[in-house]
Formats: C-alpha cells, structure tokens, sequence
C-alpha cells in the first residue's frame, strides 16, 4: 500500500487543544495535513486560532467527514462521554465508517480498552497513542508515542505521528500503549522517591552531592532520576531543582499517572507494594503544593520532614 500524503489523508479533528494539543495540532497543519480544531475553553480556542489551527464551534462539527478523530484531554471519562456523547450525539455515532479513532491523553487502561471496544463495535478503528516528552517534545515534535493498536492501522498512525514525535513504540493491541505509558512513569515515580531519599541521606552522612553524584551516576544506582533529572542543584545543570523545581513534569501529572497505575495495579492482582507507596506519596505532595512543581522537589519534602 502507498503511504498517504497529508494532502490525500482526509481531515483531522483535533479535540483538546490543551498545553499539549495545541501545539500537536500546530505541528501537523506545518506538515500539510488538514486539521480542524475543537476545545471547550474558548481561550484554548483562541490560543490555537491565533497559532494557525482552524477551529469550530462543537467537537461533532469538527468529526463530521474527518478520516482521523485526534483526543487529547484530562481523563478517561472525558473521552468516553465524547465518544457516547451527553447530551449530544456522541463522535461515534455521527463519524463516517471505518474513522480512525487515535487518542493520545494519558488515561486509565481499562477505560482506553472500552475505548477501543466501542469504536470498534460502531464500525471505527481505534488506537492508543499517550506520550512522553512534555510541552516541550509537543512544541518540538519530539515526543515518544506508546501505541497500541492494530498492526493494519501502523502505517496510517505512523505518517501521523512521526510529525508530531520522533520515537514512536508499537507496544501491543488496544490498551497497550497506555500500559506501556504507566508501567514506565510508576517506576519513574519509585526511582525519583528512591533518588531523593538517597541525597538526602548522603546530606546527613557528610556526602557533597557532587561527590554522590560521581558515584551513583555511573555505579549500579544509575537511573534517569538521577543522570537526567537529578533531584539536587548542581551535577545535572538542566534538571529542574536548578531552577527551583519549575517543572519538567509537573507533580500534579504524577500523582495522575500513579493513580492510574494504582487501578491497573488493582484490576491486574499484581502484589505490589512501592507502586501503591508512590502513588500515596505523589498524591500527598500534589495535594499540598507540588502540583505545579517538578515531581523532583518531592526531595525538599523528605528533607523537610528529616531530624536537623
Ligand atoms: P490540558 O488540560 O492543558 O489540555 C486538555 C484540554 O482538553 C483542555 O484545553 C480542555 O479544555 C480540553 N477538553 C476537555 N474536555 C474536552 C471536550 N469534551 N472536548 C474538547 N476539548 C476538551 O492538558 P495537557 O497538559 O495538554 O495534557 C493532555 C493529556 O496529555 C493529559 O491526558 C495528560 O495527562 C497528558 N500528558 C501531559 C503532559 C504534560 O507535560 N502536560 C505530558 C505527557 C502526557
């Protein structure tokens, strides 16, 4: 088959024209696909108008004869009552057969398998397609995409999305993407409580973080919380604790994503015991302060609460 050219692959509606989708949106009208946009905030509405997205009035006028309908919201919920529509026809009814239904939230692997079950059942194809790379990868185009999907559906996804990022994963079926997506930010989660908590005990023993740096960076304690995202100013110039803990990635979204990897925890039986922790952990330092922190500063919390 002949990869389509964004002049022949039909309309895309771009649904939540958020932090992320707003600038993902920007990215495929550069790349010459024809996008029509849709958000609830009329400033996100303005804000994409004014960066080049042309927009409607309601997300049933943007799906009406699109080839790809695009969500990138808050939540599950959000999407399945855009899908069976409240209120409102849902997207699912009023879309031309065979649509492709791609959604690149970050939600729940249940709701995203129902997701998919219900477009299919409606004659659509679905797939998952969450990101890494924050609003910097979605200005850039650099982010990595978790897809889970039908294996008939990756070329189509692939001319889409490699406008958008530059790793793309083709994880497994429907779900997989979002699976793949928390099982990776529950160990991100883990490993920067496990950064923090070592730092911080290095402070009381007498250590320069330089120094533990030195050691952990390139000895068996190695990890991206640390080599890339370091919880301490100082041995990693770009990690956020340089610039007080402006985030980088937020700890509202990982108190959101430790969540969803507690209901996948949950719905799968697996006896986990730090992923729950975590997810307590994130949830407490969100709730009181850290949402708009980068989820690093979850140091100044365990030094805070240490003996002098
Ligand atoms: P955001 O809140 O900035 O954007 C979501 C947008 O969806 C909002 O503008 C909202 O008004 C819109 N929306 C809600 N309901 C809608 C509906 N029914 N129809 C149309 N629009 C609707 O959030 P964001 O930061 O852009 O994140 C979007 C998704 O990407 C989330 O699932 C988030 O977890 C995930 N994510 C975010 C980041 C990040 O760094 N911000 C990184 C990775 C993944």
């Amino acid at each position: 088959m002949t990869e389509k050219t964004p002049a022949t692959a039909g309309r895309i509606a771009f649904l939540g024209l958020g932090h992320m989708g707003g600038p993902m949106a920007v990215n495929l009208i550069k790349a010459g696909f024809d996008v029509v946009g849709f958000d609830v905030i009329p400033a996100a509405v303005a804000a994409a108008t004014e960066a080049g997205v042309p927009c409607t009035s309601t997300a049933v006028e943007a799906a009406t004869g699109a080839a790809v309908v695009l969500t990138m919201f808050p939540s599950g919920a959000i999407l399945l009552d855009a899908y069976n529509g409240v209120g409102e026809p849902g997207l699912l009814e009023i879309a031309e057969p065979n649509t492709l239904f791609l959604d690149c939230s970050t939600i729940d692997v249940a709701q995203a398998r129902e997701a998919a079950a219900l477009a299919l059942s409606a004659g659509h194809r679905s797939a998952d397609a969450p990101v890494s790379g924050g609003v910097v990868g979605a200005e850039a185009g650099t982010l990595t995409f978790m897809i889970g999907a039908e294996a008939h559906d990756m070329e189509q996804l692939t001319g889409l999305l490699e406008v958008m990022g530059k790793k793309l994963v083709h994880c497994g079926g429907h779900g997989a993407g979002q699976a793949a997506k928390i099982c990776n930010n529950m160990l991100l989660g883990i490993s920067m409580i496990g950064a923090a908590e070592a730092f911080v005990l290095g402070e009381k023993l007498g250590l320069s973080h330089q120094a533990l740096f030195d050691v952990i960076s390139t000895a068996s304690g190695q990890c991206w919380s640390v080599t890339t995202n370091c919880p301490v100013p100082g041995p990693v110039p770009a990690s956020p604790a340089n610039r007080d803990y402006v985030p980088g990635f937020a700890g509202a979204l990982m108190a959101k994503d430790l969540g969803l990897a507690l209901n996948a925890l949950e719905n799968a039986g697996v006896a986990a015991q730090l992923g729950p922790l975590a997810a307590q952990i994130y949830r407490k330092f969100s709730d009181e302060g850290g949402a708009g922190r980068d989820f690093s500063g979850i140091i100044t919390e365990i030094r805070g609460k240490s003996q002098d």
